[in-house]
């Protein structure tokens, strides 16, 4: 097979069908297209499929029907390695290594040097972190990192991302081990980050998507609705639904009870 060429980086899936088991369809014919350098958010109830597609596209599994291409080339026909280059996930829950912050950072790319480590640290916004640590960039985290907070350890591996310098970025939002200060902090190195790569946000929370040049929600393995955030407030289905029952809890949570 031959490497993946990716010009601008334009990600379509097309009627793509998919099952983990033969007996239980996951995705039952899922299309979407977004544009390169573009934003496409996936929104929808817990089991709708929405990692699914992640998973996908980064080829963990293969597809049963339909067809995902990036840059018009299909996934099945070039290298495992040459699409899993092009590709940065930043996961939800982030495995370190027991080894160095330095080295944890570095494995984003092969090769890199310590000027490059210490640039995407700055850009993932841990560097100044890092400095005030007594063994620097030598620091060990930990079995699995757990000498890290949950903030530092997703920034270690925006780093590692950014090391990587992927045309196409993979966010898997981090929910609930985060406080709502880091959390803003860390969408807005995110959004950051995403500005000129084609991106999708698997979002658990909707007011993290609002700017996202496109959103789409799943249900039950289909696109239920396509839309802008303001396309999809107006068109007051599915979308229109989550988003006030989320203002509303929000709103909850800041008020004390009557
Ligand atoms: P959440 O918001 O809860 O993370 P999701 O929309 O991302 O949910 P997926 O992780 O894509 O959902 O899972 C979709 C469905 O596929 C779920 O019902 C899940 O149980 C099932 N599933 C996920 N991974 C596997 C697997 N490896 N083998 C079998 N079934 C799986």
């Amino acid at each position: 097979a031959p490497a993946l060429a990716v010009q601008g980086g334009a990600v379509v899936f097309e009627d793509v069908h998919f099952a983990y088991d033969a007996e239980r369809q996951i995705l039952n014919g899922v299309s979407f297209e977004i544009k390169p350098g573009q934003t496409l958010a996936v929104v929808g109830p817990s089991g709708a499929g929405k990692s699914t597609i992640a998973r996908l596209l980064y080829r963990f599994y293969d597809i049963t029907g339909g067809r995902i291409t990036i840059d018009g080339q299909e996934l099945r026909d070039v290298t495992q390695s040459s699409l899993r280059s092009s590709i940065g996930i930043v996961p939800q829950d982030t495995v370190l290594f027991n080894d160095s912050i330095g080295y944890n950072i570095g494995y984003g790319r092969e090769g890199a040097n310590q000027a490059e480590i210490e640039e995407a640290a700055r850009g993932a916004s841990i560097h100044d972190f890092i400095e005030s640590l007594p063994d620097q960039y030598a620091a060990k985290v930990g079995e699995r990192g757990l000498k890290l907070s949950g903030g530092e350890k997703q920034r270690v591996a925006i780093a590692r991302t950014l090391l990587k310098n992927p045309p196409v970025l993979i966010l898997d939002e981090a929910t609930s081990a985060l406080d709502s200060r880091t959390e803003s902090e860390i969408q807005a190195t995110l959004e950051r980050i995403s500005e000129r790569r084609t991106t999708i946000i698997i979002a658990h929370r909707l007011s993290t998507v609002v700017n996202a040049d496109q959103i789409i929600v799943l249900e039950a393995g289909r696109v239920a609705e396509k839309g802008t955030h303001l396309q999809l407030l107006r068109k007051n289905g599915l979308y229109a639904e989550m988003w006030a029952r989320q203002q509303s809890e929000a709103e909850e949570a800041v008020l004390p009870a009557a």
